[in-house]
């Protein structure tokens, strides 16, 4: 698999656990060049070594909740890098009190929040990107299993990775007669900033490994590895790809 001279967007890093900085060292390692969001300041004294170890073309703020900020980054990326091979959305947001109890008592506010910042982020950054990927390209969102099983506390991310993964299969028709091909990974648990907004994340964790096929986590290289593969596989789309030890089948 060669991703030598291919421009990949990524979205989602926070810190050197972010599935997004375990997906962008993969594709760094197969030749792609890179260019990184980062959320606020705060975040970016993180993201901006980290981008620049991997000798980063672009790094610059998104809020995917922010219409104009949106339009301003594609439009630098645009300008950076003419085109785009390979776009990485590894982006959910859940307020906390709505990640523990029942779900049930998901505010309208809160059920928004998670939806908008979760889903329509990938929606709104396809359109975006679908005028630079001029020669096709790959689209990889992040899900998780708690968008077909419940799984405690996941709550209205559930739900939201449901509608993550049917927004796939849309995009994938839409963008299809383009060469623009739409996949999600479905990751099992990983300890990393959002994860750890899920109550009782860290006993899920442990539990895992002894319920699991393979008997052990898996780990953000794991996942970057499943986006080498989607990035390669050049007829694949609308697909859901567990990269989870095999949990889904239990
Ligand atoms: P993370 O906290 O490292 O990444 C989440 C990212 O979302 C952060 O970079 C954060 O800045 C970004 N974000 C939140 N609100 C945003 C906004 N308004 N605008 C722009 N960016 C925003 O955690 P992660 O676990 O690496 O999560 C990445 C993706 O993987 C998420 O979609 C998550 O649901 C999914 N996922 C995680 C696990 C896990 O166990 N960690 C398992 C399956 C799927």
């Amino acid at each position: 698999m060669d991703l030598k001279g291919k421009k990949a967007i990524i979205l989602g890093v926070a810190n050197d656990r972010s599935l997004a900085w375990g997906i962008a060292k993969k594709l760094h390692e197969f030749g792609c060049e890179l260019g990184f969001s980062y959320l606020n300041e705060k975040l970016e004294r993180r993201v901006r070594p980290l981008a620049e170890s991997v000798n980063a073309k672009l790094i610059e703020p998104l809020d995917v909740n922010c219409d104009s900020q949106a339009e301003s980054f594609f439009k630098k990326v645009s300008l950076q890098f003419k085109s785009v091979d390979i776009l990485i959305h590894s982006v959910a947001f859940a307020d906390r009190s709505d990640l523990e109890g029942q779900f049930l008592d998901t505010s309208r506010d809160g059920f928004g929040l998670a939806m908008s910042t979760s889903v329509y982020s990938l929606i709104m950054a396809s359109r975006f990107v679908k005028p630079l990927m001029k020669n096709g390209g790959s689209i990889i969102t992040l899900s998780y299993l708690g968008s077909r099983k419940v799984v405690p506390n996941y709550n209205v991310m559930g739900v939201c990775k449901a509608a993550l993964e049917s927004s796939v299969r849309y995009l994938a028709y839409d963008m299809g007669p383009s060469g623009i091909r739409v996949n999600a990974v479905s990751a099992g648990p990983v300890k990393t900033l959002s994860a750890s907004g899920v109550k009782n994340f860290k006993s899920m964790l442990s539990s895992n490994v002894d319920n699991v096929p393979l008997r052990s986590n898996i780990d953000a290289s794991d996942v970057g590895m499943a986006c080498v593969y989607l990035a390669c596989a050049t007829k694949v789309t609308g697909e859901v790809l567990y990269v989870d030890s095999g949990a889904h089948i239990m």
